[in-house]
C-alpha cells in the first residue's frame, strides 16, 4: 500500500534499537525522511547505515539523550538537515524513550519518579509543545507516542510505567481533540510484549518478582498470549507508519493495543 507519506520529514526518538528503529525503518520504506536519535554513538551510527539501505530516504543520525532539554534541541534542530519541503521542521513525530527501571515501589523515591515522569510522560510532551504549531500551521502532521500496555493492565512491577504513561495518556486525551480540525492526529500506540532488548531485562525482573527461573517465566508469559508468540518489532513499526500515513487521517485520540491478543478485554 503507498502511505502518501513520501518526501514527509520525521523525527524518531530512542531509535537506534527496538521499536523505536523499527517505526524508523517503516517510515524510510515509505518514503519519509527520518532523523534518529539515541544516546549510544556506534549503534546508532550503524541503525543509519541500515536505514539508508532500506530506499531514497535520506536519514540523519543526532547521538543525544531525548529527556534533557539539550538533547530535545539538537533533534528538533537536526530538522533542517533533511530535504527542503519548504519549511523546517517536522510533518512526523514518534515519541519514544527508554522505559523506567522495574521494581518495588518502596524503592523509589521522588528521584526515581522523577526521571520515570521526565523520560515517559514530559519528554513526550516537550516535543509536541515544539512540533504542533508547524503542523497546524501546514494542516498537516502525523504524532505517534510510543507508550505501554501497562496503561489499560498494570504490571506488578512495572509501577513507575504505569504511573508516569497514564499521565501522558491522560494529557493526549485532550490534546488530541484540541488539534484534530487541523489536520494533525495524535494517538498513542501501546505495546504488549516485543522481543526486543528491553523485553529480556524486564524478562529477568518479571522472573524475579514471579518467583521462577527465568525459562519457566518465559514459557509462562508466552502461553498467556492468545498468539503464543512475542511481537516482533517490524509488525509494531508497519503499525506506526499506517498511523502516519494519509489514509489515517481519521484516527486520532486512539490508543492502539499491539499485543497479540493479551489484554482480555471485550473492547
Ligand atoms: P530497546 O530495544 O531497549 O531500545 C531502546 C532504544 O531507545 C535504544 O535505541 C536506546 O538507545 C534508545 N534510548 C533509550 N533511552 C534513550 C534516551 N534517554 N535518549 C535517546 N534514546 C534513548 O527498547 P524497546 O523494547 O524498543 O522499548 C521502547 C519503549 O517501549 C520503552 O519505553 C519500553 O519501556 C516501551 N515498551 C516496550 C515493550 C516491549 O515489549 N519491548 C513493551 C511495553 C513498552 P541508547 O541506549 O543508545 O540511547
Amino acid at each position: 500500500m503507498d502511505l502518501g507519506i513520501s518526501g514527509k520529514r520525521a523525527l524518531v526518538c530512542a531509535a537506534s534499537k527496538g521499536l523505536g528503529y523499527a517505526c524508523a525503518a517503516a517510515l524510510a520504506q515509505a518514503g519519509v525522511h527520518v532523523v534518529i536519535v539515541a544516546r549510544s554513538e556506534g549503534p546508532l551510527q550503524q541503525a543509519a547505515q541500515q536505514l539508508k539501505a532500506l530506499g531514497p530516504s535520506e536519514v540523519v543520525a543526532i547521538a543525544a539523550d531525548i529527556t534533557t532539554p539539550a538533547g530535545r534541541t539538537a533533534a528538533l534542530a537536526a530538522a533542517t538537515r533533511l530535504p527542503n519541503s519548504g519549511h523546517g521542521d517536522y510533518d512526523i513525530l514518534v515519541t519514544n524513550a527508554g522505559g523506567p527501571v522495574a521494581g518495588d515501589f518502596r524503592d523509589w523515591d521522588d528521584a526515581v519518579w522523577y526521571e520515570a515522569l521526565g523520560a515517559n510522560m514530559l519528554t513526550p510532551i516537550a516535543l509536541m509543545r515544539e512540533t504542533i504549531d508547524g503542523m497546524q500551521a501546514r494542516k498537516w502532521g502525523r504524532i505517534v507516542n510510543i507508550t505501554s500496555t501497562t496503561v489499560k493492565s498494570p504490571s506488578p512491577y512495572l509501577g513507575l510505567s504505569n504511573g508516569a504513561r497514564s499521565g501522558l495518556t491522560g494529557f493526549v486525551a485532550g490534546l488530541a481533540r484540541q488539534i484534530a480540525s487541523s489536520g494533525v492526529t495524535l494517538n498513542n500506540l501501546l505495546p504488549g510484549t516485543f522481543d526486543t532488548d528491553r523485553l529480556q531485562s524486564n524478562l529477568v525482573a518479571g522472573a524475579r518478582q514471579a518467583g521462577l527461573e527465568l525459562q519457566p517465566y518465559i514459557t509462562q508469559r508466552i502461553e498467556a498470549i492468545p498468539t503464543q508468540r512475542f511481537g516482533r518489532a517490524e509488525e509494531f513499526g508497519a503499525a506506526c507508519a499506517f498511523l502516519c500515513s494519509q489514509q489515517a487521517a481519521y484516527i486520532t485520540a486512539q490508543n492502539l493495543l499491539i499485543d497479540g491478543g493479551a489484554f482480555p478485554g471485550t473492547l
